[in-house]
């Protein structure tokens, strides 16, 4: 595995009209820069990622693991490129991958096919073909370029280090990718299909596709003898169990409707009626399709927080029980859930313990 992955992350943006430079910049929950590091490391595949950057201190307060590498770039990509290739030579390399930090949509899958192809080639590059017509201008005229033999140039691109060595630090000029250099130089260069979804990002609104909705559930239950009691999932010691056709579990129910209501998708006795059907079901069975679709739609959950009114059982003794298992069934990180419990100074029916009621507030983003 003596296999190196580059990432270059010097640019400046000067087309993303922000700022900070765009490779900083949030993008689906984390730093775009951080898609790129986080695939390379798990993928497995390299023994070192080193990053190309003029944002030192910003990139040293991450805390990265020790396989990982910061240092700094140059004025142009072809320089940084450069900078990061002679950086590595001491450790002997096989392979290399260089990347542009704009690029955080690549797959791990990508990263294994181009290895793969690597053993029979030199270089290796990922190509798309274009969406868009393309022009070309040739002394004030304007021709026509076959779509079907125009190829995109996508990263990461891998490469022979040795041979990738000497092309960079030959080359004169400056150069808007490494196929360029063997191109320039007449070596062959294995073309393998990219991935449309990898594009570059390069304004400001490639990324400021994001829309984020709001969503509210409340739900309550009568307390009766003889029945088991589940709050968010987790079966609770106690003298009564919720009334209802299903496990009458209020949180996961509360939940649910949250999430439909942030959808649009009207409520949890739409789709599950109380037919035969789905007498006695536990509320997980519930929740989870309708978290899968949600995830399936593109939308992710940035938090829950969650008001369980009772008076007793008393939240504390069962919160990280209860966070744990809505962790499980949603997939979030448990600091993304939070569990409150409310009692009511004994008034009412919940206060005489004749019933429990949740309320829960949801906030999710959707992604184009
Ligand atoms: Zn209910």
């Amino acid at each position: 595995m003596n296999n190196y992955f580059v990432i270059l992350a010097a640019g400046k943006s000067k087309r993303f009209h922000k700022n900070q430079a765009k490779q900083f910049c949030n993008y689906k929950n984390k730093e775009i820069i951080d898609h790129s590091v986080e695939k390379s490391l798990n993928s497995k595949l390299f023994k070192k990622i080193l990053i190309v950057t003029n944002n030192l201190n910003h990139l040293k307060k991450k805390n990265y693991p020790k396989s990982i590498s910061v240092i700094k770039g140059g004025k142009e990509r072809s320089d940084s490129s450069l900078i990061g290739l002679k950086y590595l030579k001491k450790y002997k390399p096989k392979n290399v991958f260089i990347h542009d930090a704009a690029r955080p949509n690549f797959s791990i899958k990508l990263l294994q096919r181009l290895l793969e192809n690597l053993k029979q080639n030199i270089a290796v590059v990922p190509v798309v073909s274009s969406k868009d017509s393309i022009k070309y201008k040739v002394r004030n005229k304007i021709f026509n370029l076959n779509k079907k033999n125009s190829l995109l140039t996508q990263t990461p691109q891998a490469f022979r280090f040795k041979e990738l060595y000497s092309l960079a630090t030959d080359e004169k000029n400056k150069i808007s990718d490494e196929a360029t250099l063997f191109i320039n130089n007449n070596y062959k260069i294995k073309f393998i299909p990219g991935e449309n979804e990898n594009n570059k990002i390069t304004f400001f609104n490639d990324i400021n596709i994001s829309k984020t909705y709001f969503g509210i559930g409340f739900d309550i239950h009568k307390l009766i003898k003889n029945k088991k009691l589940f709050l968010g999932g987790v079966k609770i010691p106690f003298h009564s169990g919720l009334k209802g056709h299903s496990d009458g579990d209020v949180i996961l129910h509360a939940i649910t409707d949250a999430i439909l209501g942030a959808t649009g998708k009207k409520d949890i006795g739409t789709y599950f009626p109380n037919i035969k059907k789905f007498k006695n079901i536990r509320s997980p069975k519930m929740l989870v399709p309708i978290i899968k679709n949600l995830y399936k739609s593109n939308f992710s959950i940035n938090n829950l927080d969650i008001n369980l009114i009772c008076e007793q059982p008393k939240v504390s003794k069962y919160r990280n029980k209860i966070i744990k298992s809505i962790s499980k069934l949603t997939k979030l990180n448990k600091d993304q859930i939070n569990l409150k419990g409310k009692t009511v100074e004994k008034l009412g029916l919940i206060g005489k313990e004749k019933a429990i009621a949740c309320e829960v507030i949801i906030s999710i983003t959707k992604y184009d």
